[in-house]
């Protein structure tokens, strides 16, 4: 929806009004992928698009990214539902499952599909040569297979000693493969730890030994490696959260990486109440006015998914007669509203409240909200829930 007016006359083909609201900056998506070219030029680009785009809405995430994407780059899900789902939207564009698939039908399906896929275990193996014995072969002729090792997370990924022989393998099938050397850092949003410099060595002798020495072929970085690892970066880089505008660095938020914000999460003031000093303010009553003052009720909870644990303190943007006002969450977020200390803000119902990313020149990065809730940026735009409706522009 193209439009410069303001949030409140958006929805006037619907009788509903909108309690709460993910307005949606497709620019943004576009101006970060831009960014992640730019730290990683060179490299071709895997957007990850996974979880709904992080929440975000992956049809129409995809479709931004898509127009400013080079015909290398590609898309990366995690499952087969989220792949093909995507497949409907964006026909002409590799997509890696990062997964793999699970079982031999789904093995089939990737084939047949011409997805490109994560081999991160022998048994995975297995299945594509039964998949092959049975005169299955990719739709589009070419086998794209990732291999993901283990070089220091132990999490998803075959051990390196598997490596070669499974490569190997792949090779004898006759097919014509094109294999990539993928793994994944642990900790590259720490700039002091020394596992990151590890794994890259571990990765560097495994790729040297497959003959991979230009790294073309190889996939280490994620948005972390990317901002700061260009040690990391390879042949190709798989950005995730960066593209929505957040930081994955500890104590770093999106802006001090020239990302912008995507996911702008909007509210309204629903009533405006006098509390008397010694009252206590929401469940638990676990916040006493120490003197009179007018609390703000804004109409989104943690049925919406804004964090329930967001404590007192806790900052949003209130817009009131035609400015941003800096306000604080008193008292817990209860399911469907939370409540704020409206002290020296002539805010009224109706008014518009931002919970994270910016409006009305304000800016309120998710990173900061996820830092007061002990939590990241990307577990809280996950956490976005179908009551919250999605506006694109
Ligand atoms: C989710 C994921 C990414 C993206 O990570 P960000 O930290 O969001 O950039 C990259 N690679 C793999 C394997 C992933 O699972």
């Amino acid at each position: 929806m193209m439009t410069a007016m303001p949030d409140s006359h958006m929805s006037h083909d619907t009788v509903l009004s909108a309690h709460s609201w993910a307005d949606i900056d497709l620019s943004a998506v576009q101006h970060n992928f831009r960014r992640a070219r730019e730290l990683a030029c060179g490299s071709r680009l895997c957007a990850v698009v996974k979880a709904n785009a992080y929440g975000h809405g992956a049809p129409r995430i995809a479709a931004a990214l898509h127009q400013v994407m080079q015909p290398a780059d590609l898309f990366a899900v995690v499952t087969l539902r989220e792949a093909l789902s995507l497949r409907q939207h964006i026909a002409h564009r590799p997509i890696l499952l990062m997964r793999g698939p699970l079982d031999a039908n789904e093995m089939a399906v990737v084939l047949q599909q011409d997805f490109f896929w994560v081999l991160h275990s022998a048994w995975q193996l297995s299945l594509l040569q039964q998949a092959w014995q049975q005169g299955i072969r990719p739709a589009g002729g070419k086998l794209n297979v990732w291999l993901k090792t283990n070089t220091g997370m132990s999490r998803l990924g075959m051990p390196m000693s598997e490596v070669p022989a499974i490569w190997q393998q792949i090779k004898e099938l006759d097919a014509d493969a094109e294999l990539i050397l993928m793994s994944h850092l642990a900790c590259a949003d720490d700039l002091q730890e020394s596992l990151t410099p590890r794994q890259l060595q571990n990765f560097k002798t495994l790729a040297d030994e497959l003959g991979l020495k230009d790294g073309g072929h190889c996939t280490l970085a994620a948005s972390a490696g990317i901002l700061n690892w260009p040690q990391t970066h390879f042949g190709i880089v798989r950005p995730g959260i960066m593209l929505y505008g957040a930081s994955p660095m500890i104590g770093r938020e999106g802006p001090d990486e020239g990302l912008q914000p995507v996911m702008n999460l909007k509210s309204r003031l629903i009533a405006v109440n006098q509390v008397r000093a010694g009252d206590t303010v929401g469940y638990g009553a676990t916040f006493t006015a120490p003197q009179d003052m007018q609390v703000g009720v804004i109409g989104i909870g943690y049925g919406d998914g804004y964090p329930r644990h967001a404590p007192s303190g806790t900052p949003v943007v209130i817009h009131a007669q035609g400015k941003a006002w800096d306000a604080a969450l008193v008292g817990r977020v209860s399911m469907d509203m939370l409540t704020v200390d409206l002290t020296g803000i002539p805010a009224q119902a109706g008014d518009e409240v931002l919970l994270w990313g910016q409006a009305w020149g304000a800016s309120l990065p998710a990173d900061r909200i996820a830092r007061l809730c002990h939590t990241i940026a990307y577990e809280l735009f996950c956490q976005i829930t179908a009551r919250v409706e999605y506006r694109y522009r």
